[in-house]
């Protein structure tokens, strides 16, 4: 017989403890070592040609072929020169991951002579076999093909796999009619149509303004753990969590884990992760313990959002491959353990011009805080109409278990701002028409310039349970969960400020034709804002019931599960959002939805087919084995005419456990076979939300409880407690 449990615990306590010796070197002496840095292009390059590259990027133009063979051609030379002998066009399809098809330049010339090659060609475009990725229907099944085309603003890398290297090129995946079939292609037009709405708006205040780009900076949290415990919990490598254990006497509840000291094993995991991030430019910066037991942190600084969300999908990569070599796994699920904290991934996100400033940094001098204001409140607008969509960014099966979840934001979204700028808002919305003009110095009557600055140094009131909280000088998004790609709810965050900037723009500039002066148009325009967006301003206790109960008195939305959430992809409104900006078209929208919804169709079949194997083999036979140790004992003492009372008793509830997990058992199947007769994939996904998962729950908690019940040699699966705390 095999106890997975006890293999692994032997395992684990045998891992060797001394930790390998390391060279300190300086993190600039190799920082973005593997990256084909804007440098090493001009090093590469021709004057002229990078010139032309420069310009194309600046002014968002197609690069040509002429000039795609010359930058082939430094790439190429500076991949080999370190030993690099393949290349890959890199994208993120709609899957989850990273996808990658790898060619050697190795090629045989006309005469059979061998050669490397990388030309133009391969570097703009590939067909890599798109028929495994999901297409929502974009792709006709007999027209499988899918395109990935480079993405020049985000520069190549090698990847270092196994003592071999390969050049990865950053691409977006589209259809043969050009349509998305990834996550990259919607943010790179969200960037832009945001660029151009937030560059009209900039102008206002300073007109050398060009261009506008968003900022991310990403949190990433996720759990550590042994490989072998991994290996013995099939539903931890099936699923990313677990979906049978009981709490451990000891779980979080001291929160002694929390900024403590960084376990040794664990730190020396974090020390090469972060140098692999350094060698690909990822600029990680911060790394510590979460509040659960096993739970960690790390954060770059903020980049470009382009760069930042390719940054975090190879982060992600990155984790599993150099956990792996420390015999650790990490777990990016966001709700990994019932009632331990679960993960998320907090995208703190911003605007920044060409001319160096931070469009949501309260400034120092009157004009710049009516810049301030406007940005902040344009986007407090742009969520307050949206908030639907940025509920539908965040939704995935996973995220489900975490959401309100009493550690993590709730499903609904508002927005906190603190009290400062809370009386800054409620001041401006109270001023009349009157006190919007100007004086004859040109001076607004208004006294809210004054008061800006200091808002810098209020950042003391932050409220850690928002879901979309501003933190002094840039809004944070805490709803995104940790296995998420950025990308979506950045994508959505640039469009519907974008979107809300247009709008804006149009009302402030006929205001200044009816005669009004810009800055009383501006602050007119604001007060507008303020008044019709203040209902999704929350200061208080995000996790409270009181909160849930106030927002529905103010009637936004409390969606709790993906499936319905996922529902504001197609809407009217967002169906015009996204089109009229071109982000998607209608078509790739409808696409996006069903693929959103087969991934949650797919997961909750796969928890339940788990739930049900886990059970059937696992759980019950060992449970049924200290039952008949039971009988006997029973049996032992009766002949002995012994009153065995204790015995009797546990049996009976060992019993009955076992028969409410069989009977919850037949009941998921049941339910489960009714799901695949409905019609849409929409009505599917809601059928196994409300009929399927819920019982898993009701399994659970019979498990649980047989957990601490059944002896403990007989437990077939790591227990949280061993798990969890892993020195
Ligand atoms: P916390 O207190 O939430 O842990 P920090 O204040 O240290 O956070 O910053 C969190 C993140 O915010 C960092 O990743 C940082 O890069 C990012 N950040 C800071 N300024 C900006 C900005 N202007 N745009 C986007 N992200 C930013
Ligand atoms: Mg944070």
């Amino acid at each position: 017989m095999i106890n997975h449990r006890g293999s692994a615990l032997n395992l684990f306590l045998s891992r060797p403890k001394n930790l390998k010796e390391r060279e300190n070197k300086k993190i600039s002496s190799y920082y973005a070592e593997n990256v084909f840095t804007d440098a090493k292009l001009r090093s590469y390059l021709s004057n002229d040609a990078y010139k032309a590259y420069n310009q194309s990027i600046e002014q968002g133009q197609k690069i040509t072929r002429e000039l795609a063979d010359q930058i082939a051609a430094a790439l190429k030379s500076w991949a080999m020169e370190k030993g690099t002998t393949h290349y890959t066009h890199w994208f993120q399809p709609l899957t989850g991951s990273t996808a990658e098809k790898h060619d050697s330049f190795f090629t045989l010339s006309g005469n059979g002579s061998p050669v490397e090659k990388f030309d133009g060609d391969a570097l703009v475009q590939a067909e890599p076999d798109a028929s495994s990725f999901p297409s929502g229907g974009l792709r006709a099944t007999f027209e499988a093909r899918g395109y990935t085309a480079w993405d020049p603003m985000s520069p190549a890398f090698i990847m270092d796999i196994a003592g071999s290297k390969t050049l990865c090129i950053p691409t977006v995946f589209i259809s043969y009619n050009g349509e998305a079939l990834d996550h990259k292609a919607p943010l790179l037009r969200s960037i832009e149509a945001l660029d151009k709405a937030a560059t009209g708006v900039a102008r206002y205040f300073d007109r050398f303004v060009n261009k506008v780009s968003a900022t991310l900076g990403w949190e990433q949290e996720y759990f550590l753990i042994d490989k072998a415990m991994y290996y013995a919990r099939p539903d931890l490598m099936s699923s990313g969590r677990t979906v049978f254990g009981r709490g451990p006497a000891k779980g979080q509840q001291l929160e002694d884990h929390y900024f403590g000291a960084i376990p040794e094993r664990v730190y020396s995991f974090m020390v090469d992760l972060e140098m692999e991030c350094h060698k690909l430019g990822i600029p990680v910066r911060t790394r510590h313990n979460e509040v659960a037991p096993s739970q960690f942190e790390c954060a770059p600084m903020f980049e470009m959002a382009n760069i930042a969300v390719d940054h975090n999908s190879l982060l992600m990569d990155l984790m599993d491959r150099v956990a792996r070599r420390h015999h650790l796994i990490v777990l990016l699920h966001e709700k990994p353990f019932a009632g331990i904290n679960g993960s998320g991934k907090h995208n703190n996100w911003s605007m920044s011009t060409d001319t160096g400033t931070n469009l949501l940094g309260p400034g120092k001098t009157p004009r710049n805080n009516l810049q301030f204001l406007t940005f902040f409140v344009n986007t407090i607008k742009a969520v307050h109409d949206n908030s639907d969509l940025l509920r539908a960014c965040i939704a995935a099966e996973s995220n489900d278990y975490r959401l309100g979840a009493n550690e993590a934001p709730p499903a609904i979204i508002s927005v906190f701002i603190g009290e400062y700028l809370s009386k800054v808002l409620e001041a401006i919305e109270s001023r009349a028409d009157q006190d919007l003009k100007e004086d004859e110095e040109n001076n607004l009557k208004l006294d809210i310039h004054k008061m800006i600055p200091d808002v810098m140094m209020d950042n003391t009131d932050r409220n850690r349970t928002s879901p979309f909280a501003f933190t002094g000088n840039k809004f944070e998004f805490r709803a995104v969960g940790s296995s998420a790609n950025c990308a979506d709810p950045m994508m959505v965050l640039n469009t519907i400020v974008a979107n809300q900037l247009n709008e804006f723009k149009e009302k402030v500039d006929k205001h200044i034709e009816a005669g009004d002066k810009k800055d009383s148009a501006i602050l007119k325009e604001l007060r507008a804002c303020i008044k019709s967006s203040k209902n999704i301003l929350f200061e208080g206790d995000n996790y409270s019931e009181a909160w849930a109960n106030e927002a529905e008195k103010r009637g936004l939305p409390n969606v709790k599960t993906t499936p319905t959430a996922l529902d504001a992809y197609t809407t009217k409104k967002a169906k015009e959002i996204f089109s009229k900006n071109n982000i998607l078209s209608e078509k790739e929208q409808e696409a996006r939805h069903e693929i959103y919804l087969e991934n949650y169709i797919k997961k909750v079949e796969i928890e339940s087919s788990l739930v049900e194997e886990l059970t059937m083999n696992q759980i019950l036979p060992a449970c049924i084995r200290f039952q008949t140790d039971l009988f006997q004992n029973i049996k032992a003492s009766s002949e002995a005419g012994i009153p065995n009372k204790t015995a009797q008793t546990i049996a009976k509830s060992v019993s009955a456990h076992i028969d409410e997990v069989y009977a919850g058992i037949e009941k998921m199947k049941a339910a489960r076979s009714k799901v695949h007769h409905l019609n849409t994939t929409r009505d599917k996904a809601i059928a196994l939300c409300d009929q399927v998962k819920p019982l898993f729950l009701e399994i659970r908690s019979h498990v649980d409880d047989l957990e601490l019940l059944v002896e403990d040699k007989y437990w077939p699966l790591p227990k949280y407690r061993e798990i969890l705390f892993n020195r």
